[in-house]
């Protein structure tokens, strides 16, 4: 049973002028369309080849073995997560559950901010930064390189993601990821999707 490309939860220009058509025709278009292609390609036939996403992310974590299925695979979940975690029209202070939580772990939504930021702006080379429900019932902000993901941390809930690879913003701010990262929080960032993985989470 081979994956497809998950649908985006809005059209290709609906981002824009923040984050471009022509990035997400390449972003989700060519990029996550690969990790699809290549994760099909290394799955068929073998033991993984009818599992669900999750567990063959979690089985191949840590194998050297596997790393070509763990990069593939998680790249392909941490781009969907990624397409949730904006929408047009975003961006600013969140509401709600999330709301509370962030000025009950954080001290503030600013304070949340400058720690979001600092975790994108410092990760080195590509990779992600997280928004995570851990297991302790508190908020934490994580970044992780290339296809890691915080789903493979036992017990923690990720809430919310920025993609820090170059591919995410090298079209529309060239070499400066802070702009990048001040945008995605100022005007995109989706908070609805937060407070609706906090609901899931019980
Ligand atoms: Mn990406």
């Amino acid at each position: 049973m081979a994956f497809d490309l998950p649908s985006l939860p809005y059209s290709r220009d609906a981002l824009s002028p923040h984050i471009s058509e022509e990035t997400l025709n390449f972003h989700y278009g060519k990029h996550h369309q690969a990790y699809v292609t290549n994760l099909n390609k290394l799955i068929d036939g073998g033991p993984m080849a009818d599992a669900g996403l999750e567990d063959i992310i979690k089985d191949a974590a840590g194998d050297p073995s596997k790393a070509g299925v763990f990069n593939n695979a998680a790249q392909v979940w941490n781009h969907t997560f990624y397409w949730h975690s904006m929408k047009p029209g975003g961006g600013g202070a969140p509401t709600g559950k999330i709301a509370e939580l962030i000025d009950r772990d954080f001290g503030s939504y600013d304070a949340f901010k400058e720690a979001f930021s600092t975790a994108g702006a410092t990760q080195f080379g590509s990779g992600w930064a997280w928004l995570v429900l851990e297991s302790d019932g508190k908020l934490a902000v994580h970044k992780t390189p290339n296809a890691e993901t915080p789903l493979t941390i036992e017990g923690a809930t990720p809430l919310l993601t920025m993609d820090v690879w170059e591919h995410a913003y090298y079209l529309d701010f060239q070499n400066a990821r802070p702009k990048y990262i001040e945008t995605f929080l100022d005007e995109l960032v989706n908070w609805d999707f937060a407070n609706q993985n906090l609901a899931d989470a019980g």
